[in-house]
């Protein structure tokens, strides 16, 4: 079976919701959207799941330790694994820094 996912329809789910219109530019994910702004995906009886970090180890493989998976187009909900990169994880904790109590 296909990383990360455990079933066929988990899969299946999981792409269909993936706005693939070509192979450069981005792929918007149609499904739930998570308060940040991110795609997310359920996996099973899982908690939701940032959408670009399933696709980065669908397409890419593992992520890192310490290393956060981030669009490089900005994009949040774009799961283009084209699109991915990793990053130190320091973006991240600017903006939690920056965020208002
Ligand atoms: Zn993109």
């Amino acid at each position: 079976m296909f990383t990360p996912f455990t079933t066929w329809n988990q899969f299946i789910t999981f792409m269909e919701n993936i706005d693939k219109i070509h192979d450069e530019e981005c792929w918007p994910w149609k499904g739930e959207v998570d308060d940040d702004g991110y795609g997310v995906y359920q996996r099973g009886k899982r908690l939701p799941e940032k959408v670009h970090e399933l696709s980065w180890e669908l397409f890419g493989g593992t992520i890192p330790t310490e290393l956060v998976i981030s669009q490089t187009c900005g994009n949040k909900l774009c799961a283009n694994p084209k699109h991915l990169q990793a990053i130190i994880n320091k973006e991240e904790e600017n903006d939690y820094m920056e965020k208002p109590v």
